[in-house]
């Protein structure tokens, strides 16, 4: 079978593979109908992810069909229409029991990672039971691929831990689809102003049809003098970093109010400076997590009762044969106004 297989730093192509084969009692063997790429994989090939190894298949998201079940897995039959979680859990660790899937002991980030991913015709999915959920009939399955990572993504790690609420104040630092994600998810909470800041003016404009409320072009603007302006002097209550570079984390210091939180979403690959001097006295709360996919059953009810859609993150549509013209889309979204882009095989 096809598969976009990750070489080292720098390298990739589209090889023929073996296809996968069930090898644990609670795998699934799912036929990809679509995947896409992320920011991740984009990390993955410049080096920074030390946990995945040249030759390993990249993708963590994507819907599928069923094609094969082991023995122990009890949910789902062959012919399933299912979403495949970013996160494969056990469901029984201790991590597991308490919510925090992301840090299974024997799951967490795995495809594309630590075993190989969706960007192939067939994915071999481990602790299947807890880590697909079924795809009602009728919905929308391209665009449930959003449901994969991006929107729990931006909902638990920015929204739940950003404590978003009726009537306050919310910046979000990236317009990138986790940051619209986050922009998204965050209206389940009516929240009195959203801040959306990002250099790309492009991103930005799409922002304002995702419900932002305020636009702020950092690279021509002052963004902490700005959000200070708009909220007379008091600065945000929620501040969500969703780039991951230190410049974005220092802003958000910068615009977070007293007694705010400071929600980080960026995957980051250098160390950021944190000014206790100035934030010791601010009753602030910094938060970091790596999505855990709790909210996933949640989120895919939103959209079956039409609280959110998640096409219009969609920008482009790609072949599994033109997966190497797709990463270029993606990789030059400044020129292609790419978000996020369905690889189907
Ligand atoms: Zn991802
Ligand atoms: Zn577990």
């Amino acid at each position: 079978m096809k598969a976009l297989v990750y070489h080292g730093p720098g390298a990739k192509s589209l090889d023929d593979v073996v296809k996968p084969a069930i090898i644990e009692p609670g795998d699934a063997l799912v036929r990809v109908t679509h995947t896409t790429i992320c920011g991740t994989d984009l990390h993955i090939l410049k080096g920074d992810v030390a946990s995945c190894p040249p030759g390993r298949t990249l993708g963590h998201e994507g819907v599928g069909v069923v094609e094969q079940i082991g023995s122990a897995v009890s949910s789902f039959r062959i012919g399933d229409h299912v979403l495949i979680s970013c996160i494969t859990s056990c469901g029984r660790c201790e991590n597991c029991r308490r919510g925090m899937y992301s840090h299974c002991a024997s799951g967490g980030w795995m495809l594309g990672n630590t075993i190989n991913g969706t960007q192939a015709e067939y994915v071999r999915i481990p602790h299947a039971d807890t880590s697909l959920y079924p795809i009602p009939v009728g919905a929308d399955e391209e665009a449930l691929v959003m449901l994969s990572d991006i929107l729990p993504t931006g909902f638990e790690c920015g929204v739940l831990n950003g404590k978003i609420a009726p009537g306050g104040t919310v910046a979000i630092v990236g317009a990138g689809p986790i940051g619209l994600a986050c922009l998204l998810t965050a209206q389940f909470y009516s929240p009195g102003a959203i801040y959306m800041v990002d250099i790309d003016d492009k991103r930005l404009a799409v922002a304002r049809r995702f419900g932002a409320t305020h636009l702020i072009n950092s690279a021509t603007t002052d963004a902490a003098a700005a959000i200070a302006e708009l909220t007379g002097g008091r600065g945000v209550d929620t501040s969500v970093e969703a780039v991951g570079i230190p410049a974005t984390f220092e802003l958000c210091q910068d615009l977070v109010a007293a007694g705010g939180v400071i929600a980080n979403i960026g995957v980051h690959g250098v160390k950021a400076e944190l000014h206790l001097e100035r934030l010791w006295s601010h009753n602030i709360t910094i938060t970091t997590r790596l999505v855990d996919t709790v909210s996933t059953a949640m989120l895919l009810k939103t959209v079956a009762a039409a609280k959110l859609d998640p096409a219009p993150l969609i920008t482009h549509r790609f072949s599994l044969a033109e997966a190497l013209t797709a990463y270029d889309v993606f990789a030059r979204a400044g020129e292609t106004g790419a978000l996020k882009i369905i690889i189907t095989p």
